[in-house]
């Protein structure tokens, strides 16, 4: 089949790489030059695990070009996906206007019949507002799909060709039939939907998610004051096929670029329903305030952060990305400068990003996880990289001024620390907690 792809982010990219990997021809289109010209160079724009390789596979078998022309991708393809941000405006709606434009430049080029998916979040009615917007420029016969994107960052590419389903929401049989053939060697779980609830699907997913993180949040820090231990907790629950294990894992919340966009573009579409989502905006709250739980532990280790220096290992909002929107490490970061400490910050893929979004005197970026320790009072761990997982904590502790490691990620065992002299605290484990006293090294 013949696709373009308008967006060549993280979902629009991998989406159009994968199709063209299936044997499909595809054109990806972006209106940022830089990106078109790094893909042009046979680079990725964004760091994914097994993407590069795929974008050179198909590109020198000539079924995958990039170009800033849109005009070039519509006109030669059948199925045109849209894969634009929806990034959140101040008051959490989603900001549809990269994907309005895109459906009047769409419009503007049809010289055939097209299938014009939208992978991007958008909210319920979208779909028949971009369907308003092409009719109200050309006469050519289309259909608007809504198919929504499942993706996680970090393991995008895997995800794409192993799907746990399809979701396709639309009242047309034909483009039913075209987009049940393009997805077929994908999965056999295709649902097909009218195109309001495919829409609401996507957001109801990444809103029970976050529901789950905020829960497990909440259970560790309950296990914090009562002496249990959230990992087991955790897995003595996951057991339970109703509840499953995924999305079990405490920590210091959610970030990136969905679940905090989406969770409040949920509740402000409950909202201008005349809805109030009370459970949601409780998931919203906890999660803002579990990135607080690390610096409030390391308070309590340490005491004022004046004067201080604290290796903060980890900015990507998880790992295998180099993504940073709404990364908890922004917050920590600012609030631990504020308090008077010097930030010593390590990432192994995300500093480039980070370092153009927050750039401070009182900052120190460095090159490795214990260059960042070296000389630093603590550590803060935001992001489970398995660089940090693999460490050798008694080579770290050795570098340090003083062995404090706050652990916002669970990531070590008991083992593990009790082979060290680090005063360790992580979240919803206070077992952990051993009353050592600090040693100046
Ligand atoms: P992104 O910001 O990484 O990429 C968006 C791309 O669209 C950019 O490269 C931008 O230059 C391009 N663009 C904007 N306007 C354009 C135009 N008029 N013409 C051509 N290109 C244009 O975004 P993303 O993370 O890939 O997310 C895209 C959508 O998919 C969002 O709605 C998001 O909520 C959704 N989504 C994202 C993920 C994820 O993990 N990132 C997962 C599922 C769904």
């Amino acid at each position: 089949m013949k696709l373009a792809v308008v967006g060549t982010g993280y979902v629009g990219l991998v989406s159009g790489v994968c199709f063209s990997d299936l044997g499909n021809e595809v054109i990806c289109v972006d209106k940022d030059p830089r990106k078109i010209d790094t893909l042009n160079r046979l680079e990725s724009p964004i760091y994914e695990p097994g993407l590069k390789e795929l974008i050179e596979k198909n590109y020198e078998e000539n079924r995958l070009k990039f170009t800033t022309d849109l005009s070039l991708g519509v006109k030669n393809s059948d199925i045109i996906i849209i894969a634009v941000g929806t990034p959140p405006l101040p008051n959490g709606e989603a900001n549809l206007e990269f994907i309005e434009q895109v459906a009047r430049e769409i419009a503007e080029e049809m010289d055939s019949y097209k299938v014009v998916i939208t992978k991007s979040t958008v909210p319920v009615g979208t779909n028949e507002r971009i369907r308003d917007i092409i009719k109200g420029i050309t006469s050519i016969s289309f259909d608007v799909v809504s198919v929504p994107e499942f993706l996680r960052e970090g393991s995008a590419v895997k995800d794409t060709f192993n799907p746990d389903r399809i979701i396709i929401g639309t009242e047309s049989e034909k483009a039913k039939n075209i987009l049940v053939e393009l997805h077929k060697p994908l999965t056999e779980n295709i649902i097909v939907t009218d195109i309001r609830s495919a829409e609401m699907i996507k957001y109801a997913s990444n809103a029970f998610l976050a529901t789950k993180i905020s829960f497990i949040n909440e259970i560790a820090n309950i296990c914090d004051k009562v002496g249990a231990d959230v990992t087991k907790v955790a897995e003595g629950m996951g057991f339970d096929n109703r509840i499953g294990k995924a999305f079990l894992n405490a920590g210091i919340g959610y970030g990136g670029s969905c679940f905090p966009k989406d969770t409040n573009a949920l509740v402000q579409i409950a909202g201008n329903a005349n809805y109030d989502f009370k459970l949601l905006k409780a998931v919203i709250e906890v999660n803002q305030n579990q990135r607080f739980n690390v610096l409030e532990k390391l308070k309590s280790s340490m005491g004022s952060f004046s004067g201080k220096t604290v290796a903060i290992w980890g900015l990507a909002f998880k790992p295998n990305t180099d993504d940073v929107r709404d990364a908890p490490a922004f917050e920590v970061i600012d609030e631990l400068i504020k308090g008077g400490a010097t930030v010593k910050a390590f990432d192994p893929v995300a500093m480039e990003n980070f370092k153009a979004q927050m750039n401070h005197p009182s900052i120190v970026w460095c090159n490795s996880g214990i260059d960042a320790a070296a000389g630093s009072d603590a550590i803060c761990l935001l992001t489970e990289w398995n660089e940090f997982k693999e460490i050798d904590l008694n080579a770290v502790q050795g570098v340090m001024k003083t062995p404090v490691l706050i652990d916002g990620r669970n990531v070590y065992s008991k083992e593990q620390i009790n082979l060290t002299e680090f005063k360790y605290k992580s979240i919803g484990r206070p077992e952990l907690v051993e009353e050592k006293e600090i040693v100046t090294l």
